[in-house]
């Protein structure tokens, strides 16, 4: 009889409700990271008393009012709004697009002079559809906002011409006629209360973790361990990459820690300009309202993927979209075998997504369970 009912690859938020869910219906769980550190990309390092987001900013927010719910079962979340600010030469704006950008950019103090003035600068592609991401975002913004406000940070985000992105990428582009600069549209929106390490800490709560212990390591081991395997990383590595890697865009971060209480006053600044090697400049310390001595600011920079390299945004175009759809078979017929979260279904998740993805797939499982338990008794 095997030692666990789970094996978890991962304790990132997908591994950490799974395991958590199946640990509360008396499963003995076992959650494995190759990481020193549980809690996958929502992980917060403390570097004088305030908590780094190690793998970029990250904003709870959801419309669900049960999965708000659930999160706040294990910790209680502060009421952060994330208002992002965009830098472009020496001024700043408010982010996304609304009237108090408008106003920045030029002095229109009415939408429907906002109107007008978008209306004015709009270019409509010449051929009715968009090549490019540039032609899709000029027909949809206009010409100032385009050029100070996107093209530079799309550039350095995808590390090729605006020309050369397809224009698919941008499908719509938030724009509001209000004065409104929370970033979100959602109902409910924070950081957890101490951090994430906080909510990270509940749904492990009693459940064994083991850190760096990489799956792929010696998997002949982990998978004599446990009746059921749930599998976090990468797809494309469970299946020996058979039909090809599938390819990321990285992010690299530089961190440091500044002898000043207060750097930027705001927890994200996005330099929209080319020219500038990053793309944002987070201050942690505004996520919580810290009132830390010192500070800590995070510059982003965005970066090709190779196999060393984190895998942070699935580049989900046709090729990539194809050899997934072949891994995802494979993964269909091995229904021993749960696949879940970023790596796993290889797409961008949000947090409040992916636990949500991971909730439906327990309660699925177990049902499956109890039915096959049925027709065999
Ligand atoms: P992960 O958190 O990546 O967890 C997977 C875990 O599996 C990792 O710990 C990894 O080490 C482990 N693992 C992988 N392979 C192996 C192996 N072979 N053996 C052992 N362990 C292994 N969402 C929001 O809602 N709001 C935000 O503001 C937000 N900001 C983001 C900013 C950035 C820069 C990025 C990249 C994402 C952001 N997200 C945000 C999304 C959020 O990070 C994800 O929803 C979430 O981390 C997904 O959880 P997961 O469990 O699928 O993956």
């Amino acid at each position: 009889m095997n030692k666990y009912d789970y094996l978890i690859v991962g304790s990132g938020l997908f591994g950490a409700v799974f395991a958590h869910e199946a640990h509360k219906r008396g499963k003995k769980c076992l959650v494995i990271d190759k990481r020193n550190h549980q809690g996958g990309n929502v992980h917060c390092e403390k570097i004088e008393g305030i908590n780094v987001h190690k793998y970029g900013p990250h904003i709870f927010h959801t419309n669900d009012k049960e999965l708000w719910d659930y999160v706040n079962s294990f910790v209680e979340f502060n009421n952060f709004v994330l208002t992002p600010l965009a830098k472009y030469q020496d001024r700043l704006y408010n982010l996304p697009f609304n009237m108090n950008t408008f106003y920045q950019l030029w002095n229109v103090q009415t939408p429907a002079k906002a109107k007008e003035k978008i209306q004015s600068q709009v270019v409509n592609p010449i051929n009715g559809e968009a090549a490019n991401l540039e032609e899709q975002a000029l027909s949809l913004v206009g010409t100032d906002v385009y050029q100070k406000l996107i093209k530079g940070y799309t550039e350095k985000q995808w590390g090729r011409k605006a020309t050369e992105l397809p224009a698919f990428i941008i499908k719509r582009l938030p724009v509001r006629f209000t004065f409104d600069n929370n970033y979100f549209n959602d109902r409910y929106q924070g950081i957890p209360v101490g951090g994430y390490n906080k909510l990270m800490d509940g749904l492990l709560n009693g459940i064994e973790v083991r850190l760096e212990q990489d799956y792929f390591a010696d998997r002949g081991h982990w998978d004599s361990v446990a009746e059921h395997t749930v599998f976090t990383g990468k797809i494309d590595q469970y299946y020996d990459f058979r039909f090809g890697q599938l390819e990321y865009r990285s992010l690299r971060f530089e961190t440091e820690i500044l002898d000043t209480d207060n750097f930027q006053g705001n927890a994200v600044i996005n330099y929209t300009e080319r020219e500038v090697p990053y793309t944002r400049v987070i201050e942690h310390k505004h996520f919580e309202h810290g009132k830390q001595e010192k500070t800590v600011v995070t510059k982003e920079y965005s970066q090709e993927w190779s196999a060393e390299k984190e895998p942070y945004y699935p580049i989900n175009d046709e090729k990539n979209d194809q050899i997934f759809r072949q891994y995802q078979q494979l993964a269909r017929n091995q229904p021993e075998v749960i696949f879940g979260g970023r790596l796993a279904e290889y797409r961008y998740y949000d947090m409040h997504q992916v636990i949500a993805s991971a909730l439906k797939k327990v309660s699925d499982h177990f049902i499956d369970l109890d039915v096959t338990h049925l027709s065999l008794t």
